[in-house]
């Protein structure tokens, strides 16, 4: 007997891989998994807590309860305008938002182009409902902004889709303005999907006020626009992730939600809902000290021979350059994040794992604290300085 071929050809993220491998270890200081280290804000835990011990216990309506399909829907009063009743999906984490989206939009066979470098669950995404990944680079030399010019070659007359993400994991890079209206014009008058992965816009550092692909005209329309609590609120282990689109696209992607995660916990998602009317200040808090954090490590980057990164604008991750060192090395990313792990216990990303480009980067998060940032760059630098 087989496992299915889907299953089988499934690749695992190499993120998870080097969080796995590290555990092997002691003494380890981790620049790997994308979570904030704080604490979910404490009024929203409570809040939780009330909840549970009134009893609720519950399955909840598929596709959100009520009171927080309309805190969303109030705090995207100003940009998306949804309707609470049919146009927001609550769903187990943006993941799982980003997957029914995918199955929702695309048929097998059918392309969906994605900006490398990229979040590897993309790649496992699409493979899952029988998509054709077609990527677009993303060059340093542009920061990490894609070209509008390079998606316009990308498509094809089998082009369904498009992911976007912005904040980008793994580079940081935010998409500008005027990129993003160049980008509209490209998709505008064409039968392709939007998947916009906007998880990090809160975590913004750029002083330009940040910009939906969803604010050109005709964009919503065909966007599916994704968000969560993940990232907002430092609430990744409580899965919570919602979807906004057409209510057409937003009922479909419920059924299959129905089918999947089903729904999800009424506590959390009264929880969430508290933290959207009250907690806004505890995400400024918390984007500060990644402004901090950014900053620290970005000149510890510099000051370090071999490597360089050009400084990200959101999200908390800094792509680096480490050509150099593989060079000398003659270890590609992979090799290279391996011996920095066996040599110094610091855990690492190799930039290959968000597709080939990424070759001779590696990714760091530095969503940790001050002193492992200082002490983990004291170790990367003795490394670096036995390199002949
Ligand atoms: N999109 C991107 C770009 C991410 O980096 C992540 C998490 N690392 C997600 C989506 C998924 O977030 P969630 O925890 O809400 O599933």
């Amino acid at each position: 007997m087989e496992l299915s071929r889907l299953a089988q050809n499934l690749g695992g993220s190499i993120i998870r891989e080097m969080f796995n491998e590290a555990l092997k270890l002691e003494d380890t200081i981790s620049f790997t998994v994308g979570e904030p280290d704080f604490i979910t804000p404490m009024p929203i835990i409570e809040e939780a807590c009330r909840c549970w011990k009134k009893g609720m216990t519950h399955y909840t309506p598929n596709s959100g309860i009520p009171e927080l399909r309309q805190a969303i829907a109030e705090y995207h009063a100003d940009d998306l305008k949804p309707d609470p009743d049919n146009q927001i999906m609550v769903s187990c984490g943006a993941t799982e938002a980003i997957q029914t989206a995918l199955f929702t939009l695309v048929n097998p066979g059918e392309e969906v182009i994605v900006i490398t470098p990229a979040w590897p669950n993309y790649f496992g995404q699409i493979g899952m409902c029988g998509g054709v990944m077609k990527t677009v680079s993303a060059r340093e030399e542009n920061n990490f902004i894609p070209d509008p010019d390079d998606i316009k070659a990308a498509v094809t007359d089998k082009t369904k889709a498009i992911i976007l993400n912005s904040p980008s994991n793994p580079t940081g890079a935010v998409i500008d303005r005027d990129t993003l209206r160049a980008i509209a014009d490209v998709l505008r008058n064409r039968d392709i999907y939007v998947i916009a992965d906007e998880i990090y816009s809160r975590l913004v550092y750029s002083s330009e006020p940040y910009t939906s692909i969803t604010s050109f005209e005709g964009m919503m329309e065909k966007t599916v626009y994704i968000s969560g609590f993940s990232k907002m609120f430092a609430m990744t282990g409580w899965r919570l992730g919602y979807a906004v689109a057409e209510p057409e696209i937003i009922r479909n992607m419920t059924k299959l939600h129905e089918n999947g995660a089903s729904c999800l916990p009424a506590p959390s998602q009264l929880a969430a809902a508290y933290g959207l009317y009250h907690c806004q200040p505890e995400i400024e808090k918390m984007r500060a000290s990644y402004l901090r954090r950014r900053n620290l490590i970005c000149s510890l980057i510099e000051e370090t021979p071999g490597l360089s990164v050009r400084r990200p604008q959101g999200a908390f991750y800094a792509f680096v350059n480490a050509r150099e060192l593989c060079n000398k090395t003659g270890l590609d990313s992979r090799g290279l994040c391996m011996d920095l792990l066996k040599k110094t216990g610091v855990v690492t990303v190799p930039g290959s794992g968000f597709g080939e480009c990424g070759e001779g980067f590696i990714r760091l998060t530095y969503a940790t604290s001050d002193e492992n940032i200082v002490k983990g760059f004291g170790r990367i630098k003795s490394y670096v300085g036995g390199i002949k």
